[in-house]
């Protein structure tokens, strides 16, 4: 009974060159329990510790398709360090094939380091942070757009000056995905909390529609290949340059609900006042023009029809200067 209620006790026990099928998780009220599984692939030596984390939404699933796979191929006898890959971080709103546990409709990605005891949203939070993300070299977060939305490829780190924040960016660099992303800081994301433990993190974005399609789920494959060459966990070691430039965006949101019309298409550049989308009322009258408030790129758009007021339609990109690039 002891070991059911704690049983990651041995989580870390390193065994060289072995792969490892775990759970970690806790009981719930109506007796059900939260499980969490996870494969730690331990290679030649047990660091450095590489953390990749995906499912943190319930209805993000390209993440997820390539930490299942990467359990399989990823050969221990080959790395120098430990990778732990964690396909479902949530297993109440994977269920729901929601972004939310419904069971407190908090967002797992905005209560890090959660809480002991709290609800059962933050209480993922506090066993991940706890038992799986703490103590490592690095941690990797892939998310995509919800089902209502589709995303351009993205590679991030959080914004910052420090030297947390430079590596971050350096791996981020490495996985090497279409777009150097900068996330501003937020607090309650699992990226900014590795980074308030000194953690580097990498966030990434692919793809949406509740889909994972081939092409996306080797986006993620190969970024992650590139990061665990990077950090020297796998051959040949990867030499990465600091990009001076990365892209942030700002949301363009739906001015009134009804029938959402998209002008435009994922990637595609766009001029301050170009008309992006227009929503129609159920008489069909357009009540809604959205307009770019700026140049920039489409990096997200909602491929849902319906929209409310205040809905997402756009992340509307734009490059700026890396915080973390040094000329040299
Ligand atoms: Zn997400």
């Amino acid at each position: 009974m002891a070991q059911q209620q704690n049983p990651s006790c041995d989580i870390d026990r390193f065994e060289r060159e072995t792969v490892q099928r775990a759970t970690v998780g806790f009981p719930l009220t109506d007796g059900s329990r939260v499980e969490i599984p996870l494969t730690r692939i331990f290679g030649q030596c047990p660091q450095p510790r590489v953390v990749i984390v995906a499912g943190v939404h319930g209805d993000e699933l390209v993440g997820p398709q390539a930490l299942v796979e990467l359990a399989q191929e990823l050969p221990p006898n080959e790395l120098r360090g430990t990778v732990v890959l964690v396909p479902r971080a949530n297993p109440l709103a994977f269920a729901a094939g929601r972004r939310k546990a419904p069971d407190d409709n908090l967002d797992l990605n905005r209560i890090f380091p959660g809480k002991k005891g709290g609800t059962a949203s933050e209480r993922i939070a506090h066993v991940l942070t706890q038992q799986v993300t703490d103590g490592a070299d690095l941690v990797i977060d892939l998310h995509s757009a919800g089902r209502e939305g589709d995303l351009v490829p993205l590679s991030g780190f959080r914004e910052a000056r420090d030297d947390c924040a430079r590596r971050s960016a350096l791996a981020a660099a490495a996985f090497g995905l279409e777009y150097d992303w900068m996330m501003r800081w937020s607090p309650g994301t699992l990226s900014t909390w590795a980074n308030q433990q000194g953690i580097p993190a990498v966030g990434c974005e692919v793809g949406g529609r509740a889909m994972a399609e081939r092409e996306e789920i080797d986006l993620y494959k190969g970024g992650i290949h590139r990061c665990l060459r990077h950090l020297g966990l796998l051959d040949p070691p990867l030499e990465v340059t600091m990009p001076p430039k990365v892209w942030t965006q700002e949301y363009v949101t739906a001015p009134c609900g009804g029938l959402l019309e998209v002008l435009v298409t994922l990637g595609q550049e766009v001029e301050g006042g170009e008309s992006l989308a227009r929503v129609r009322d159920l008489w069909g009258t357009v009540c809604g023009e959205i307009s770019a408030p700026r140049d920039g790129a489409i990096l997200y758009t909602r491929v849902q029809q319906s929209v409310q007021a205040g809905e997402n339609v756009f992340w509307l990109g734009r490059q700026e200067d890396n915080p973390c690039y040094e000329p040299a």
